[in-house]
């Protein structure tokens, strides 16, 4: 890059890992210039976030009349998520998109040689053979927190060294909830995450711990663990943000303060360091202990869920990732209880057909499948 300045293509611009990329941006204007901005309904804030960047190019699902007629808006070109992630005007693209949406540009991105600033684990859940076998020639960097601190620990390390990873999970907003009364909890309560503030999908994912699942086969791909070198500890204050066992018996960790802006500047500045703000500087004495215990496996039973699909592999991965973007929209949306979301994942899995080594095709038809299968099971219970 030479010192140029980094052009920046933000994909769900709008979500929260898009926002705090943009405060990201906006700090370290020096270094980075934002040329294309992508976001699917919030169009209020898209064309707020247009008219202070002037981006080059815009995509926006929803695009009304009002943003059309937006001057700033107007002046730029509208692109597919696909045209503006492989775009010879970007550098580097942000996927922080949610669920599935962004496995498509993903791969135009890789394909284009771009750096992929990866927010979007799906991604990588759905399609990690094929996803990674594109960034022969690119390079994703993670900004998942816990991908981001195993990928700091990794630096300078010969991979082959690694004896275990280990995720850190906070335990989500029911940590401390009766096993019974999680039939009775609602999206409101489930929103609640007690130490980071984060997208609602992610946010239920955490209280069931789904997401814990999808971290440890994303990290499988990232890293090159196999799933079954990949442990969950609970630690509820989210300062250690993941661990690295090697083989010598010597662990690294990466803390800092619970805040996103930390790994995605991390990942967008890579290889540098470059220095933040002292509200994002971690005081040790005022953090006073930190906790690690062994996670109750029977008030996660999604998490197991995704760590047996994640041992099977093929296309068992794309088919619960699909079911659960599916029951977690119901759970949202008052349709169906916290507690059936596992069933929705039991029901996808128990009809799905596996592929072993599976193309683009086949994972996109398991996603489809495992879908319809989630959709039947709420229309059912309804
Ligand atoms: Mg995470």
């Amino acid at each position: 890059m030479g010192g140029g300045v980094i052009r920046l293509a933000v994909l769900g611009s709008t979500g929260s890992i898009g926002r705090q990329t943009l405060e990201v941006a906006r700090r370290l204007r020096d270094r980075f210039r934002v040329v294309g901005l992508a976001a699917g309904h919030n169009v209020d804030a898209l064309q707020e976030q247009v008219r202070e960047f002037s981006p080059a190019l815009v995509c926006c699902e929803d695009a009304t009349d009002a943003l059309h007629g937006d001057s700033a808006f107007s002046a730029a070109e509208r692109v597919s998520l696909e045209e503006m992630a492989s775009h010879p005007e970007v550098d580097t693209v942000v996927v922080a998109t949610a669920g599935k949406a962004g496995l498509s540009p993903t791969l135009a991105a890789l394909h284009a040689g771009k750096v992929v600033a990866l927010a979007n684990k799906e991604v990588l859940v759905m399609a990690g053979s094929v996803v990674t076998r594109a960034a022969a020639n690119a390079q994703i960097r993670p900004i998942d927190s816990e991908h981001s601190a195993i990928w700091q620990c990794l630096w300078g390390e010969d991979r082959a060294n690694v004896r275990r990873i280990i995720l850190t999970a906070s335990g989500g907003a029911f940590r401390d909830r009766p096993v019974e009364e999680l039939a009775q909890v609602t999206p409101e309560e489930a929103l609640c995450h007690p130490t980071w503030q984060m997208g609602r999908k992610i946010t239920v994912d955490s209280a069931t711990l789904f997401n814990k699942g999808l971290e440890a086969i994303e990290a499988h791909w990232l890293f090159g663990a196999p799933i079954p070198n990949i442990e969950v500890v609970l630690h509820r204050e989210s300062i250690v943000h993941s661990l690295v066992e090697f083989v010598d018996g010597s662990i690294k960790a990466q803390l800092g303060v619970p805040d996103m802006q930390l790994p995605i500047q991390c990942a967008l500045c890579y290889p540098e360091r470059v220095a933040s703000p002292s509200a994002f500087r971690l005081d040790l004495s005022r953090t006073g202990s930190l906790h690690f215990d062994a996670l109750d496996m029977g008030r996660y039973p999604c998490l197991e869920l995704a760590l047996e699909a994640g041992r099977h592999g093929g296309t068992y991965p794309a088919a619960l990732a699909a079911a659960d973007e599916v029951a977690v929209e119901h759970f949202l949306a008052g349709h169906i209880r916290f507690t059936d979301i596992l069933r929705v994942l039991k029901g996808a899995l128990a009809i799905h057909e596996d592929t072993p080594e599976p193309t683009l095709e086949a994972i996109l038809e398991a996603d489809a499948r495992a879908r319809h299968s989630a959709e039947d099971w709420v229309k059912a219970k309804a």
